[in-house]
């Protein structure tokens, strides 16, 4: 019998044993660096001559992998490849399906260290992230497939006299899955699994910033939890020109997408355009962006609170969309809690994640560092800088230290808009009223978190502080499969929850089959 789902345990590097099971797979890996990747299409690694590289964040000469650059017709063909598969994958039982994820799943637990030390080189993790990634992910995969059996059978429907009726959840065809960097391997893996879990076939466009990673879980998926061929299919490339090719083709069903505003917004549109020969409508199911901020009032367990916003705010670099980029605290305890923050934050490490000391990395690429660096500006003409701000030469590594910028008004750029790294706006209310009214002022609606020992205002944020994922008297990053489904509204994207009871059916259409003997 299948034991119930449980999140994955978190991993104690305190214990030798774990500390040196990772210095094992991190020298490991690190001798695994600088491979080239070939294209998956219906199980045929096809090489190409042109490649680009994924670099690691925190020494930037260093090549994590070099990837085969898939054209618009390798897209199109692995759209094509990924409908054939379909015809058989659909029929093939949802607990033949589910054990295909049980026993990823198992593999992945194995070989765990190995994951979180990809992570470590290709998006710049520390351990403690690196391990909550991976956990994340085996989650993922116990928690899809269970419920991939659950919705595999008929579903139950009202008695009626004569007849026999059924509904039941059928895939819907071929899946476009475009995953972030972010979470390079847990939200790569949710969406893929997902999609495959409830009868579709996938093709998949890894973050250019994490291909490495996506590839190592691609070569599990075929090579050790035997996945039939075409059933996943590898198309690493250039999101502008192959991108669109695979959201375009008339013979794509869904798109499973987590990334930018902007990219969401651009699949939203050019996925509603009807393509010659195309017979559906495009599902889509995006996961969008944040801008997401915990309120302080002066009833609060201010260390607590202080002790929350620095986790949620440069936990992985501040590189979530569930971060908190805005602390927005009452005037009487403003002071007292921005101070606080920035004592904490003083003590936070940055450098080379192979190092377990280091609290920070790099932030992802150039291109980030770039606009962080811009927003550090703005922001410091919008507010007033209480640490942070300067970094170094990108040559040496994409760091950016943990910079808080107090005193920036509630409609101010840095209030409002995402910035996707470590960079902190303290923003002053005048009272309770005024801090949730400022926490709701922002066109996302992802995450937030109120500190307060006020029943009466817990019970109102319950009601009024409209974000998906909403936390009191605790931090807003972390949300674990199944307990706290998560994803946002507005903005944030098309309002589904990764990890909860329904995700698994957005990937499925529903069928009602009455019979009359
Ligand atoms: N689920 C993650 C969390 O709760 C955030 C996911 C994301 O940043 O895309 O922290």
């Amino acid at each position: 019998m299948l034991p119930d789902y449980r999140p994955e345990p978190f991993v104690d590097f305190s214990v030798k044993a774990n500390a040196d099971a990772m210095r094992t797979a991190l020298s490991k890996v690190g001798d695994e660096l600088g491979r080239t990747y070939p294209l998956l299409i219906g199980g045929e690694h096809i090489e190409l001559a042109d490649t680009f590289d994924s670099l690691n964040p925190a020494k930037p000469s260093q090549v994590v992998g070099s990837f085969a650059k898939a054209t618009v017709e390798h897209a199109n063909q692995a759209v094509e490849v990924a409908a054939t598969a379909f015809e058989t994958w659909r029929n093939v039982a949802a607990e033949e399906r589910a054990r295909y994820l049980f026993r990823a799943a198992a593999v992945m637990r194995r070989r765990k260290f190995e994951f979180m030390a990809w992570l470590v080189y290709e998006v710049s993790k520390s351990w403690a992230e690196a391990d909550a990634d991976v956990a994340e992910a085996i989650d993922f995969m116990e928690y899809y497939g269970r419920q991939a059996i659950k919705f595999g059978g008929p579903q139950p429907v009202v008695a009626y006299n004569g007849e026999e009726n059924e509904l039941r959840y059928i895939p819907l065809g071929v899946t476009v899955v475009i995953p972030p960097w972010n979470f390079a391997l847990a939200i790569m893996v949710g969406m893929t699994t997902a999609a495959i879990a409830a009868g579709n076939t996938v093709v998949l466009k890894p973050a250019s910033a994490s291909p490495a990673i996506a590839a190592q879980f691609v070569r599990l998926l075929v090579e050790e939890a035997g996945l039939p061929d075409g059933v996943v299919n590898f198309v690493p490339g250039s999101g502008g020109a192959m991108g669109d090719a695979l959201v375009d083709h008339a013979k794509t069903r869904v798109i499973a997408f987590t990334g930018s505003k902007e990219i969401g917004l651009r699949i939203f549109e050019r996925s509603a355009k009807l393509q010659p020969g195309q017979i559906w409508l495009k599902r889509t199911i995006l996961e969008m962006g944040g801008k997401d901020g915990i309120v302080v009032d002066e009833t609060a367990d201010l260390d607590a609170a202080a002790d929350a916003i620095v986790a949620s705010a440069f936990g992985f670099q501040g590189q979530k969309c569930s971060a908190c980029s805005r602390a927005i605290i009452v005037e009487s305890v403003y002071d007292s809690v921005l101070k606080k923050v920035v004592d904490r934050t003083k003590k936070l490490t940055m450098g080379d994640p192979t190092d377990p000391k280091q609290h920070m990395g790099a932030v992802v690429d150039q291109k980030a560092f770039d606009k962080i660096r811009e927003y550090i500006e703005i922001g410091k003409s919008e507010g007033r800088l209480m640490l942070g701000g300067e970094t170094g030469d990108p040559a040496d590594g994409y760091f950016i230290p943990p910079t808080i910028i107090a005193d920036i008004a509630p409609e101010a750029r840095l209030s409002l808009e995402e910035i996707f790294g470590p960079v902190l706006a303290f923003i002053k209310a005048n009272d309770w009223k005024h801090a949730l009214q400022i926490a709701n002022n922002t066109e996302y609606g992802l995450t937030g978190a109120v500190f307060s020992r006020s029943r009466e205002r817990l019970e109102e944020a319950r009601r009024d502080f409209h974000v998906g994922n909403l936390y009191f008297n605790r931090k807003c990053t972390g949300a674990l499969v199944g307990v706290q489904p998560f994803g946002g509204f507005n903005m944030s994207g098309t309002d589904s929850k990764a990890g909860g009871p329904d995700y698994l059916l957005l990937f499925t259409q529903a069928k009602t089959i009455t019979d009359r003997f």
